[in-house]
């Protein structure tokens, strides 16, 4: 970065210690300020702090370190600051920031009044949730606030331009500043932070107690050492702590000690069912505490990571292989099993986005659910009217399906709840559920344009309603079945065109009756579910592109098997069909209410077609990988109607357009469709995926028949909808090699 001035002139830091020291350093190292001077009760760690380049100048006094300091931040333990800000009020600049960085703010603000007589605008607390176990300015660093987050706790009257400085010093300090109030801070902190170091305190005694020796701590294993590793923390420090923040502390002792009196007793009546609840509980809320701090996605891990497909031209396509669970299913069947009476049991599982989210919020409504593991999960159903009010907010990461289908249901419980999502999922619009859910009834509050969060009021008696649905879409229609099993009467709904039909499906392989009658779906209120078995059949949007895979590829003959036959979703094999393809369904079953087969694939010549527009809903997200199917067909393939194309993850028509051509093949892209001139061959070239797996996954395709090497990049989403796409690809025999950077 270019020099720019200092943000402060003079920095004084009250209190060389850990965090006095690190912050000192870091503004130096930064060149944060042009001097940085500290005081310090102990000259020898003044002497220390100079010698280690921590800080320009040691001050005799506070007094003087403060004079002339345009920033004056509080660094000593948190009751010693009262007696600091005695002494250094004589000669403070009237106009100087001053800040602490104390672990109770109450106290600090309490003090500061104390003083001053009230909060002056200038001063706003700070608390850097940074830092060990260690004491003393030699244990400073530089970078310790680095990627650590730091509170501030401006009060209401505060001065914006010193919340703005303050602010610029810790982001350039490599920290992430929140603020909140005073009082959430304290709160927050008891619970987060207070309240587990008494507890490693107190366990280590306790154990030191019962063993004189200590002879027990020769056997501890490194779970009793990353579990207690705070109770080496500074003795005195703690002691402050836990006397400033008072109230809050007790409330969340009280609490704690309240469920481990209900653990305790849950042992000595060998109530294993509340144990698992509660364990497996506290598990998924710890991975999921992680993600929702950081207002992630649920599942993000691939996300960061940059991956590349390199493909190989040619290679061969043979096996008998099984794709992933369908995504749909999935995640209906964790909602209906959680409601159901008995335990429902589901293999195939795929652990996506919606499913995984929908699973924890589920436990956090008091539901016990075992796994995922390895495509099981087992759900301790709790009936139709057992959820249990959440504890907080539901948080259903980027699941807009999961939020719509979560609307309906607990529209209609006895408990209030909120629904939040990731930053996408909050711009997305609930107008659409909402609006024909408070028809029904219901009491829903949204943020401005009908957006996420969702306030949803409980108690409210819901009536069955008739909705005809302006747009076609199988969410709402969902959403609006599900409210209706709580519902008095009779729920119907009308779609305009034909929609995804799991959820009706799945209601019904749950034994609860579905009236359908053409475009006319309906449920009656007040029934049960009953517990079954899913194995949640193979997406056939996954299966779909070995589906052309094997129909392009010379030799080919390929089994996949168990796949959801689903008639609202097989134009793909419809489509294919048209075109000459080799297709053979058989060993056809029904599982959970959806139909399933074994296919067959082999090679056949494939003709251009005009693609029949009834179809294009049927396959709307197969259309990328038919592209590659039309670009080898003898003669054009015409694809109308598809608008909706352009605004799934990507503008799918589009991105495909420019990847062909970035491979060699000629098109011609329409309002709502795209021409496909047969008979071209694909070269080698670069393919930008755009982030969208099918995309991604359509080229891998493409290879089998290039001439030429091919790079598909911005391929780590493919994880998310089809993980072990690659390795699939690969033992079918696909020349595929994916590269993490
Ligand atoms: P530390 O390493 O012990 O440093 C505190 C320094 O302040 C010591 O040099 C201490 O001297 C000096 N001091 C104490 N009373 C004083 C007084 N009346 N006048 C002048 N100097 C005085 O402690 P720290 O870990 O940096 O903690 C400082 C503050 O940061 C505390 O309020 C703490 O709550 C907060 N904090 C700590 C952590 C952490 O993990 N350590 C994290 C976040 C915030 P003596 O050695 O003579 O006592």
């Amino acid at each position: 970065m270019a020099h720019q001035a200092p943000l402060f002139s003079r920095v004084a830091v009250i209190g060389l210690g850990l965090i006095g020291g690190s912050l000192a350093a870091a503004i130096r190292q930064h060149g944060l300020a042009t001097t940085v001077v500290a005081a310090d009760r102990r000259a020898d760690e003044l002497q220390t702090g100079l010698k280690l380049g921590v800080i320009d100048e040691a001050a005799e006094s506070i007094a003087a370190a403060v004079k002339g300091a345009d920033l004056v931040v509080l660094a000593v333990p948190v009751r010693a600051i009262e007696p600091v800000l005695e002494e250094l009020r004589a000669n403070l600049d009237p106009t100087a920031l001053i800040t602490d960085v104390g672990s109770t703010k109450g106290s600090f603000v309490a003090s500061v009044r104390a003083v001053f007589g009230e909060v002056p605008a200038n001063v706003i607390p700070g608390h850097p949730i940074a830092g060990s176990e260690k004491s003393g300015v030699s244990a400073a660093r530089a970078n310790l606030f680095e990627n650590h987050k730091v509170i501030l706790t401006p009060l209401d009257d505060h001065q914006p331009q010193a919340l703005a400085r303050l602010t610029a010093l810790w982001e350039g300090c490599g920290a992430t500043v929140l603020t909140m109030s005073v009082e959430r801070h304290d709160e927050v902190l008891a619970a987060t932070s207070h309240l587990p170091h008494l507890i490693a305190f107190s366990l280590v005694d306790t154990l030191a107690g019962e063993d004189d020796n200590l002879d027990i701590f020769r056997y501890a294993a490194g779970g009793f050492r990353d579990f207690t590793r705070i109770a080496a923390s500074d003795p005195v420090m703690w002691h402050d702590i836990f006397l400033s923040n008072r109230d809050a502390v007790l409330r969340v002792i009280d609490h704690f000690n309240q469920d481990l009196e209900q653990l305790r007793q849950a042992i000595e009546r060998q109530d294993g069912a509340l144990l698992l609840r509660v364990f497996s509980r506290a598990k998924a809320a710890r991975e999921h505490f992680s993600k929702m701090l950081s207002g992630q996605a649920y599942v993000t891990t691939m996300n960061q990571k940059q991956v590349t497909f390199h493909l190989s031209p040619g290679g061969s396509m043979t096996g008998d292989i099984r794709v992933p669970g369908d995504k749909s299913m999935s995640h209906r069947s964790i909602m209906l099993g959680a409601l159901a009476d008995g335990i429902t049991e589901v293999e195939g599982f795929l652990e996506g986005e919606d499913s995984l989210a929908t699973l924890q919020a589920f436990r956090d409504m008091g539901v016990t659910i075992e796994g995922p593991d390895n495509g099981y999960v087992k759900i301790h159903g709790v009936g139709i009217d057992g959820l249990q009010a959440p504890r907080g907010p539901l948080y259903l990461g980027n699941s807009g399906t999961g939020m719509r289908l979560f609307a309906g249901l607990l529209a209609a419980q006895a408990f209030d709840t909120e629904l939040t999502g990731d930053s996408s999922l909050s711009k997305r619009p609930m107008g659409r559920v909402a609006d024909p859910l408070r028809l029904m009834g219901a009491v829903i509050d949204t943020a401005d344009g009908g957006r996420p969060p969702l306030r949803i009021k409980g108690g409210q008696p819901l009536k069955g309603i008739h909705y005809d649905m302006p747009m076609a879409s199988a969410q709402v229609k969902s959403c609006l079945l599900l409210a209706g099993l709580y519902a008095d009467g009779t729920t119907s709904v009308t779609e305009p065109a034909p929609t995804r039909d799991h959820t009706e499906r799945m209601l019904t392989g749950f034994g609860y009756p579905v009236h359908r009658n053409g475009a006319t779906a309906a449920v009656n209120g007040g029934g049960r579910l009953a517990a079954t078995r899913i194995d949640v059949p193979a997406d056939i949007s996954s299966a779909a592109f070995f589906l052309v895979a094997a129909s392009i590829t010379p030799g080919a003959d390929l089994t996949l098997r168990h796949v959801g036959i689903n008639p609202t979703r097989t134009g793909v094999i419809n489509i294919l069909r048209l075109m000459g393809g080799d297709i053979e369904l058989f060993n056809e079953r029904e599982v959970g209410g959806e139909p399933v087969a074994d296919i067959r694939v082999r090679q056949a010549p494939l003709k251009g077609i005009r693609i029949p527009e009834r179809e294009v809903p049927l396959a709307i997200d197969e259309f990328p990988v038919l592209f590659i199917a039309a670009t080898f067909a003898e003669g054009e393939t015409v694809l109308t109607g598809a608008e909706e194309l352009r605004v799934k993850e990507s503008d799918r028509i589009q991105v495909m357009a420019d990847g062909l051509a970035a491979v060699g093949v000629q098109t011609t892209v329409t309002d709502d469709g795209i021409i496909i001139p047969g008979g071209q061959s694909i070269s080698g070239g670069t393919v930008d995926s755009h982030g969208d797996h099918r995309i991604a996954m359509s080229f891998a395709v493409a290879s089998l028949r290039a001439e030429g090497d091919i790079k598909v990049l911005d391929c780590a989403n493919v994880a998310t909808s089809f993980p072990g796409f690659v390795e699939l690809a690969a033992g079918t025999g696909i020349q595929i090699r994916a590269e993490e950077a």
